[in-house]
Order: structure tokens, then sequence, then C-alpha cells
């Protein structure tokens, strides 16, 4: 039987609140890949596994579009006719892409610098509104909340709780594919919408709510079959210079490399909480250093290259099992929340080290496949 898999709302449409009638708003979402990293377990002499859910293979880039989907979806099935958000970068990506399959306006405030390359060129490119402001994600935030509440327009960051609920899928599929919830799950957080989201799908998964879903409120009526019997510990990792949920509170004025995360005041600052609570789970920060290190190993080691926020999560991984607080022999799974494509000038800063410039001649690249082969 062929079988065409057409995203996350088809797939999901009997666990998503989504009515049967909409028409699903798909750019073929979801289903990414979990890679098992073998040469950086092996190198760090880990008795575990580590996994990454490789969401910068996600149509724009990122796990954004798993919640755009749903979010577009159900916006377009109100009647709504232009979306709305503030972004770093993946949002505004996401949303310009779905409004453009839905043919609808997508407007998206961006703060002034520090927004990467590759994603504002996607906005651009999928003819986005795009208002620069003076100002940062905070800023821009604040002030898509006004716009909204005045003008006849959805916004679709993931204070949009239809966000949310089509981000939990990807606990959904970390449990089909593993049989079982993992031991660990790493995430980098910034507003907290998505480990938030992760928490809400793996408690679907045993079965039941929790008070971090906007829709139940931990008080799931109609709870579906149980597709594990246990949930993992969830880690969320900031950048130093932008770590709220390590300082107690709103930071003002962040600032890191991994731009995807450079968030002062998270909006889902309570949900988090309550999935830190309820999962024994822990934050911690790493520095820009560790984060742009880490990021270059996994591409080195293993050939899987995300974008500097995405390292976070491994990062802090990583950290955690030499440190002992991460089990020796746990099944950890870290999200690769946006691909490193996006943002090409990181990658390239140390780029001329790496290029080497000879003769056009056989000869000289014989010796020089013989000096790195020797
Ligand atoms: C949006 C984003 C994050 C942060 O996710 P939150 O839900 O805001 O915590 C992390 N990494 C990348 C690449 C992102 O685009």
């Amino acid at each position: 039987m062929p079988h065409r898999y057409t995203g996350l709302v088809e797939a999901y449409r009997n666990r998503l609140p989504i009515s049967a009638e909409a028409r699903a708003i798909s750019l073929g979402e979801g289903n990414t890949p979990l890679i098992e990293l073998d040469n950086l377990v092996r190198d760090v002499g880990f008795g575990g596994r580590i996994l990454v859910k490789y969401e910068g293979l996600n149509p724009t880039g990122s796990f954004k579009d798993r919640g755009m989907t749903v979010a577009v979806t159900q916006a377009v099935d109100e009647g709504a006719r232009a979306v709305i958000c503030a972004s770093t970068g993946n949002t505004s990506a996401a949303a310009a892409a779905y409004a453009a399959r839905a043919g609808i306006t997508a407007l998206v405030v961006v703060p002034d610098g520090k927004i990467a390359a590759g994603k504002l060129a996607q906005a651009v490119m999928h003819g986005a509104v795009i208002v620069q402001i003076e100002g940062n994600f905070d800023a821009g935030m604040r002030l898509v909340k006004e716009v909204g509440e005045t003008s006849p327009v959805t916004i679709v960051n993931s204070i949009n709780p239809y966000r949310l609920q089509g981000q939990k899928t990807a606990a959904f599929e970390i449990v089909d594919a593993l049989g079982a919830a993992p031991d660990y799950h790493c995430l980098p957080v910034g507003n907290a919408g998505n480990i938030t989201a992760h928490w809400i799908g793996y408690t679907e998964a045993i079965g039941q709510g929790t008070p971090a879903c906007a829709f139940c409120a931990g008080d799931c009526r109609a709870p579906h079959p149980a597709m594990t019997d246990r949930r993992p510990v969830m880690l969320g990792f900031q950048a130093s210079g932008s770590a709220p949920f390590m300082r107690g509170g709103p930071v003002a004025d962040p600032d890191t490399v991994a731009t995807a995360i450079r968030i002062g005041d998270p909006q889902s600052w309570e949900p988090a909480h309550v999935v830190q609570k309820e999962s024994g789970g822990w934050f911690d920060e790493l520095s820009d250093e560790e984060i742009l290190d880490t990021q270059a190993k996994l591409a080195e080691r293993e050939g899987v290259f995300c974008e500097p926020a995405s390292a976070a999560s491994l990062a802090g991984a990583l950290r955690d099992i030499k440190r002992g607080k991460i089990a020796d022999g746990s099944t950890v799974v870290c999200t690769l929340t946006g691909h490193g494509l996006k943002d090409p000038e990181i990658a390239m800063r140390g780029a001329l080290d790496h290029i080497v410039k000879v003769p056009a001649e056989r000869g000289a690249i014989a010796d020089l496949l013989a000096k790195k082969m020797a």
C-alpha cells in the first residue's frame, strides 16, 4: 500500500484539539529522526544511550513547525486572515511558511540585529511582513500581545496553546521509537514553551493530564490509551547570559550567541516550573563557549549539524553525565531544536582555519591526504 506521510495534524488528529473537519495546513512536519550518538557515547565512556531528536529536519528547519501547523490550522478554521508573532527567528520562519501555505498574511516582529541570516531569509522568501523594532525579543513580545488585543490577528507565539499541542507530538514520536519514555529528556530553554509541550506529551502518553496543559489543566477527562508507563526527568538548559530560570526572575539584557534562546522574560515561566517539579528535573546554564564546543563536536564526531541554541541540550547532558547527575546506564534524549544552516555566520567564523590553499596539482592533494591519514 502506498503511504504518503502528510504531517502532524493528520497523524495525531485524535490526540489534538482540532475539529475533525478542519483543513490541515501542513508541510509534512514531524516524523523527524531520533539519532543514536554512538561515537560521542564512546568518547565520554558513558554506559547508557544518548539519542538526539533532530528537529532541524522539519520543513522550515526547526521544531516551531510542529506548533505552527496546529496553530495555523486552528486559526484558519476559526476564520483568521492574518497571524502575528514576535520572534528571535525560527518562529517567524515557520509562521511565514505556514501562512503562505494557508494563503493568509504573516506579520513578524523581529529584534534589531542578532537574527540569524538563514531565518530572516526564510521570512523574506515566504512573503511575510517583516517589522524590525528597536528592542529585543521581550519588547517585541509585549508589543505583539498589545496588538493581539485590539486587532483582528491571531498570535502564533507559544502563548497560543495550540502551539504547545502541536509540539507535544515530539514526545509521542520518541515513545513510539523507543517503545517507552527515555530516562532523561534535555532541551534548550528560551520561552520554555517546548519543554512544557514535551511534558504535556509525555503525560498524555501515560494516559494522564498535567497542570502545565492549558487545555486540561491537569484534569484530563478524556485520557487516551497509555503508550508507556513512565515519564522522563526533564532537564532545561539556558545560556549563561540569558538564564532567567537560574536567576529566579526576568533578565533585562539577555545576551548569547545562541540567539534562539536569547530571551529574558520567558512566557511559560509557571508551566516550566510545574514541569521541573512533576518530573524531578532541573534547570542549568552553559557558557557560550561550552555551547559552541558541543555544536562543533556533534558536527565533527556524528555528522549532525544543529544551530547553537540546540547544542545547549547536548552540552548540558554531557556535563551532567560527567558529573554523575545523570545516572550511568540511562537512556538520554536531547532535542536538537534547529538546523545548523540557520546560522551560517556562526559556523563560518573559524572557517578560514579549515581551508587549505594549494596549487591545482595532483601531487599537492596527494601530500595533503598522506599527511591527514598518517
Ligand atoms: C524557539 C527555539 C528554542 C527555544 O524554545 P522555547 O520553547 O522558547 O523554550 C530553542 N532552540 C531553537 C532553535 C528555537 O528555535
